[in-house]
């Protein structure tokens, strides 16, 4: 298992209490962002292309328990822009650590290892650490050169320190396969606890619009890298919801399992879609029309989504919604290999490369006197 048992328990007895006390609506992680501000401009990213006057505003300490407690889930993720820029970003951790809130921050890295003092190890955190694949792809991705390694340090460092450590990647067209195959062998080296893997949403603001993968084609590029998976590997992700993206099953979107809280409020309805704002998380499961979203609701920016935020609930909630489920989810876990010829195939199939030069794609002013002061630092 690549959480703590803690953790597990924790989150499935949570969900059970949920379903036992009949909520309907129930979120199973806090997406908290505490501002956009990034050091990166990554091309495929939909959260940087604000104006300046936004990129400066943060969520105070405060803010961020209030939103937290409100929404009452077991997990936090931290995401962003960039969570080692917020000044405060230790205070908000540790707050909510405190309050036993199992607390993923996600990182682009390039500033953990200078500021890994400011956390204490904890198995109420763990450092999610943004790699999109091997070193050129990860730079590409990001538009950055030299960003893979500066990133494999920081979670070396991180590993070191007795952080807990995890990775989350996006795809887009044209992954190769055998690359991210490759690659997770790579990260298990490093000693991470797990990965979490998943398409790209596509962000109508994001920079590139042409590399966002379709349901099909994310199936069969799932299909590929998760099949025949070796003993090694380590997800930290639900296996219900892998076997959705490898195609072997179907779910409904669960857009309230994932909210998002920003500067803006409560988003509406979900973590990549902005539909309005609601100040309180309440207001948002009560005046939100659920029904217009999800794949199956015919919203054509729903078509092609198969991300985290709306169909890991769905996986976990499935998990616990009945015997079947339980027993799925436990025979996935036990017997994860999901040995397939057909898969095999799959990966000695040409692919496209979808490499062009690299360059910083839309960096704000911001961004880049950001990255330049970092890199000076
Ligand atoms: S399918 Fe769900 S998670 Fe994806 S964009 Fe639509 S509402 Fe959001």
């Amino acid at each position: 298992m690549a959480v703590p048992v803690s953790q597990a328990w924790t989150v499935a007895t949570y969900i059970l209490k949920q379903k036992l006390s009949g909520r309907k609506r129930f979120p199973l992680v806090t997406m908290l962002e505490p501002l956009f501000r990034c050091n990166l401009a990554c091309a495929g990213c939909g959260k940087i292309q604000y104006p300046a006057h936004i990129l400066k505003q943060e969520l105070s300490p405060e803010e961020c328990f209030r939103a937290v407690e409100e929404a009452g889930a077991p997990m936090v993720s931290i995401p962003g822009g960039e969570p080692l820029l917020h000044p405060q970003i230790a205070e908000i951790v540790a707050g909510l650590v405190e309050r036993k809130k199992y607390v993923y921050m996600c990182t682009n890295a390039l500033l953990l290892k200078e500021k890994l003092h400011l956390f204490k190890p904890s198995k109420y955190l763990s450092f999610s650490v943004h790699l999109d694949g091997q070193r050129e792809h990860h730079d590409f991705s990001v538009c950055r050169e030299g960003g893979y390694d500066i990133a494999v340090e920081g979670i070396k460092a991180a590993v070191a320190a007795g952080f807990r450590v995890t990775t989350n990647t996006t795809l887009f067209d044209g992954a190769d396969p055998n690359s991210v195959r490759a690659f997770f062998d790579e990260l298990m080296q490093l000693g991470v606890e797990g990965m979490m893997v998943a398409p790209g949403y596509t962000y109508e603001k994001a920079p590139d619009q042409k590399h966002f993968l379709g349901r099909a084609r994310s199936r069969r590029l799932f299909r590929a890298i998760l099949s025949n998976r070796k003993q090694a590997w380590k997800f930290n992700a639900s296996p219900m919801y892998m076997e959705f993206l490898m195609g072997k099953r179907e779910f409904t979107c669960t857009p309230w399992g994932m909210p998002a809280y920003s500067v803006f409020g409560w988003q509406k309805p979900c973590y990549l879609l902005q539909d309005g704002y609601a100040d309180t998380f309440n207001e948002l499961i009560e005046t939100t029309d659920w029904n217009n979203y999800g794949t199956e609701s015919g919203n054509p920016k729903c078509a092609n989504c198969m991300v985290h935020s709306g169909y890991e609930a769905s996986g976990a909630y499935y998990t616990f919604s009945s015997w079947k489920g339980f027993a799925e989810t436990a025979m996935a876990t036990l017997f994860s290999k999901y040995e397939d010829r057909g898969a095999l195939d799959l990966l000695n199939e040409p692919i496209k490369p979808a490499h062009a030069p690299l360059v910083q794609i839309g960096a704000s002013a911001e961004a880049r006197a950001e990255q330049k002061h970092e890199t000076v630092a």
